[in-house]
């Protein structure tokens, strides 16, 4: 396994971290579809077999896996003095604040019973965007956050991002952060908090980790245009190889987030972050043209030129039109929607659907890119239509 420097926090982390969201799932022997609920055994098989095979960093949240993923953590991590070599990452969401200062704290002290633990090494403001971040200071949540250090209960201060650049921008010029969490891969160079975001980030000494490097498994498999220019360059190369080398080339980034579900991809991943030439600065200018051309040839299958400036919203509906554009073209780009719908889901849970558009245009004059607005949306609803967790 590579290792990486942690920020200024003084420590090396495995290039390769295990994110526990996507944890195995028990599966329904009659439907056969995964349910809420995590398959321990193979869950504590998996977490157990990356400690002991050079990942030292572990990630988790408050919510992820209906709240069941940070007690599977720390289970797994409890035995074999496993706890001790790692770095566990856990995060606070401002929904579970429910608007009071005294339940921060409380949401912390139930984080480290869950996970097993006297200390969370890194522990995040969970998704934090333009709006959330306003909210998050108005409660207090950077004092609370710098006490909880003081008293040794978390060793460094962060927050995950989704949103745009000028948003962390402002989130990075608020307070002085050990590490930020964010979405980035070979595709995500303007979007989210953009590579100019991850290289701001590299520049204020503030550890960078990644999540989404496959774009919600995405990059792991190319269409035959892709895979031709792939190919003309090494046959060998699978890619996840490819999209994993654009993130470890970027010496700002200390490690990347995957989760893996199964045991086959988790070794497959920890040859491929232990592979010596796939390290900082390591691409050829060659490989740096046929990413780039991959990224051009991905794009090409983009069926709704939406940039995601989100001038569009508010939608008075509330619906998610730039949010839903991107699982849309995500979809096509990728020719499998499973992922996409998956995704489109949590939409339909949270009223954000494109069922929900009621016409009233209020949207589409204000694209700059003039897009059908309406119209597109019902596309991608058929599309999306269909998962049910
Ligand atoms: S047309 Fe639909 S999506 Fe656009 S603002 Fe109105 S309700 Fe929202
Ligand atoms: S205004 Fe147009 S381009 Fe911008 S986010 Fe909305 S749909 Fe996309």
């Amino acid at each position: 396994m590579n290792y990486r420097k942690f920020g200024n926090c003084g420590y090396e982390v495995s290039a390769l971290g295990l994110g526990c969201m996507r944890l195995p799932q028990v599966v329904d022997e009659k439907t056969k579809m995964p349910t809420a609920q995590v398959d321990l055994d193979k869950a504590i098989e998996i977490i157990q077999y990356a400690a002991d095979n050079g990942i030292n960093y572990f990630d988790t949240a408050y919510g992820y896996h209906s709240k069941m993923s940070e007690s599977v953590l720390g289970e797994a991590l409890s035995y074999g003095g496993r706890r001790k070599r790692v770095k566990i990452a856990t995060k606070q969401p401002l929904g579970a604040m429910g608007g009071k200062r005294e339940n921060i704290r409380k949401n912390l002290e139930s984080a480290l019973t869950k996970l097993r633990t006297d200390y969370i090494d890194v522990y995040l403001m969970h998704a934090v965007d333009g709006n959330t971040w306003d909210s998050f200071k108005a409660l207090g949540a950077i004092e609370e956050w710098q006490k909880f250090r003081e008293e040794g209960l978390i060793k460094s201060i962060a927050f995950s991002f989704h949103g745009n650049y000028t948003d962390f921008a402002r989130v990075f010029s608020d307070f002085d952060w050990d590490m930020c969490q964010v979405q980035h891969n070979m595709l995500d160079l303007e979007n989210e908090a953009t590579l100019e975001g991850v290289q701001l980030a590299g520049k204020k000494g503030c550890a960078v980790v990644i999540m989404e490097p496959l774009r919600g498994g995405g990059l792991a498999h190319a269409p035959e245009r892709v895979k031709e220019l792939y190919n003309s360059y090494d046959s060998e190369r699978l890619p996840v190889e490819w999209a994993f080398k654009y993130l470890l080339d970027k010496p700002e980034i200390s490690t990347i987030l995957s989760g893996m579900s199964t045991l086959e991809q988790l070794k497959q991943n920890i040859e491929i972050f232990s592979k010596p030439q796939n390290t900082v600065n390591s691409l050829t200018e060659q490989e740096k043209k046929i990413l780039s051309e991959a990224k051009a040839r991905y794009e090409s299958f983009v069926t709704v030129p939406c940039t995601g400036c989100e001038y569009c919203l508010p939608c008075p509906k509330k619906v998610a039109i730039p949010n839903i554009f991107r699982k849309y073209n995500d979809g096509m780009m990728f020719g499998a929607f499973g992922q996409a719908k998956r995704e489109y889901w949590f939409n339909v849970a949270s009223g954000s659907d494109a069922e929900k558009c009621v016409e009233c245009g209020a949207c589409e004059s204000k694209c700059p890119q003039k897009i059908k607005i309406i119209e597109s949306l019902k596309t991608a609803h058929e599309s999306l239509k269909g998962h049910i967790e």
